[in-house]
């Protein structure tokens, strides 16, 4: 494991048990994060928060990853700071198999440390009980997502109790996204939520991809640039020109499934 020389003067390995930094200091963070390199962000990340408690699994940093289109971005730039940082997947019951096999591949490739949570449904059967006929259809995405995305990822951060984690969000995603901090205190998860590309924009994810020959999921190649769900209604290939996330939810006003925002699990 990397263990970089402290340049950050936060460094700290405490667990989480409320925010430890005040509206002011935690402005001065940010402040002094922005101009960074995203590499710089996670390593900053890592000296405040450090690794989790060996013994009780809980505390210290961990990071998210839907293994979407280039969720080997954030991978890398997280596992180049912290390798052995847990990565907490959210198995919905609907992903592709292709999202399946390329998380796979990408653990024994580099060695992540995954922590996959499940949602306690059988899929099947969720659909059947509620209203569902069609499997390449979600009537009420809403209710679809908090039962099985929304609770797991509760039932996930509850479980580790990180001090923070770890996200691939950008501010250029969505209207909710441009509003959020590169450093931001979670009161749902009880956490400070880190996100290192936060400004970044698709060229910088692909510059940095092709510079570390890092790979795509392979649905890129055919047009989805946002992966999550395999329903038609959650996600589908976008044509030229298109916003990178318009294959989510199109043609609904949903934007996003409710893990990154501070909403609570129902929604
Ligand atoms: S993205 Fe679609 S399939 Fe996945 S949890 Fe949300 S509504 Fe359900």
């Amino acid at each position: 494991m990397n263990t970089p020389t402290p340049i950050f003067s936060e460094a700290t390995t405490a667990a989480s048990s409320g925010p430890r930094f005040t509206g002011e200091e935690l402005a001065a963070i940010n402040a002094r994060l922005a101009d960074l390199h995203p590499h710089q962000i996670v390593q900053w990340a890592y000296e405040t928060f450090g690794a989790p408690d060996v013994k009780a699994g809980t505390g210290g940093l961990v990071m998210t990853s839907s293994f979407g289109a280039d969720a080997m971005c954030t991978l890398h730039l997280a596992t180049q700071v912290f390798p052995a940082i847990p990565v907490v997947v959210i198995n919905t019951g609907y992903l592709f198999a292709e999202t399946l096999a390329f998380m796979a591949e990408m653990q024994a490739r580099f060695h992540l440390n995954i922590r996959e949570f499940r949602t306690k449904n059988d899929p099947v059967t969720w659909l059947t009980i509620h209203g569902e006929p069609d499997p390449t259809v979600r009537n009420n995405v809403d209710a679809c997502c908090g039962a099985n995305k929304n609770e797991v990822m509760d039932r996930a951060m509850h479980t580790l109790a990180p001090a923070a984690w770890l996200r691939g969000v950008r501010a250029d995603q969505s209207e909710a996204r441009a509003k959020m901090q590169v450093v931001q205190w979670s009161p749902r998860n009880n956490c400070y939520a880190v996100s290192p590309i936060l400004k970044w924009h698709s060229r910088d994810l692909f510059y940095y991809m092709k510079e570390h020959d890092l790979p795509h999921h392979p649905l890129w190649e055919k047009g989805y640039l946002s992966i999550g769900c395999n329903p038609l209604t959650c996600t589908r290939a976008i044509g030229a020109g298109d916003d990178a996330r318009a294959g989510r939810w199109a043609g609904s006003e949903k934007k996003e499934c409710g893990i990154h925002l501070d909403m609570g699990g129902g929604i």
